[in-house]
């Protein structure tokens, strides 16, 4: 292959090498001219001006930024560090900066989404108790929480339950049988709660009070692990043993279990 520059018309000899190298950009030995290698290439030997400035062998041509002192001694070669190699240097940098800000673009990127999904999984934290009212929640997340051991109890709005209608009779003195039908009065679901009845005397003073969960007042025909839809009904059958003769009343309220194992009950003052 040859090449030629195009200021004096200088032919050289050129190899792939040469012209990978500085991408095709070299600087002519005869009158310094740098010039693309690559734009004036031939398969033939091309003209030349005057055999004169030819010589009896082409010259070999090296890529621009080779340095002169490898054993190519003619002047053909002049290491540039000029301009040219400097724009060449310069792009270089510009594609290395691009590529930085490239991966400063995807680190900032990178770093919002994290920030982000702290923030929605503390925001889940913080609001479990909520969100675990949310069968897509309790389903999924729930299951993190339980598998950690850390079972998250669901902020169930225990004032969505009514008490409609509630009849208690003591037979014979020694148990206390309580009917009741409650409603679920809220917008979603709701889980059976726990129903505290607490015995009073004649001074309508509690003497003692007992809590059931669902499996203990729910006829066997109702599964208690189910939720309760938004207005429907359910009859709890509540007996207990009297253990005293004083009690002459009760009273009923419904709770829910907090993380804690504390109560959240719907009459807050309740006795
Ligand atoms: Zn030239």
């Amino acid at each position: 292959m040859y090449t030629q520059c195009p200021d004096c018309e200088i032919a050289f000899k050129v190899t792939a090498d040469v012209l990978k190298q500085a991408a095709g950009k070299v600087r002519c030995g005869s009158c310094g001219n740098v010039f693309n290698a690559l734009l004036y290439l031939t398969e033939q030997m091309p003209k030349q001006p005057t055999p004169k400035t030819v010589g009896a062998d082409l010259s070999e041509l090296r890529p621009e930024i080779t340095n002169a002192d490898d054993g190519f001694t003619s002047t053909i070669i002049i290491p540039e560090k000029g301009a040219e190699e400097k724009a060449l240097e310069d792009s270089g940098d510009k594609s290395q900066n691009a590529d930085e800000s490239d991966n400063n673009r995807i680190s900032i990127i990178a770093g919002v989404v994290a920030l982000v999904l702290i923030l929605i999984v503390q925001f889940m934290h913080q609001s479990r108790e909520a969100l675990a009212t949310i069968p897509a929640f309790s389903n999924t997340v729930g299951q993190v929480y339980r598998v950690l051991g850390r079972p998250v109890q669901p902020s169930w709005d225990i004032t969505g339950w009514r008490f409609e209608i509630t009849k208690g009779n003591i037979e014979d003195e020694e148990a206390l049988t309580v009917y009741s039908r409650l409603g679920n009065n809220s917008d979603g679901p709701l889980p059976y709660p726990l129903i505290n009845i607490s015995l009073t005397d004649r001074f309508k003073e509690p003497i003692g009070s007992q809590i059931l969960d669902p499996n203990e007042y729910l006829p066997t025909n109702l599964d208690p692990r189910k939720l309760v839809k938004p207005g429907n009904t359910f009859n709890a059958v509540i007996t207990i043993k009297l253990a005293t003769e004083d009690a002459t009343g009760f009273k009923l309220n419904v709770c829910y279990r907090l993380s804690d194992r504390r109560l959240r009950c719907a009459i807050d003052d309740f006795k």
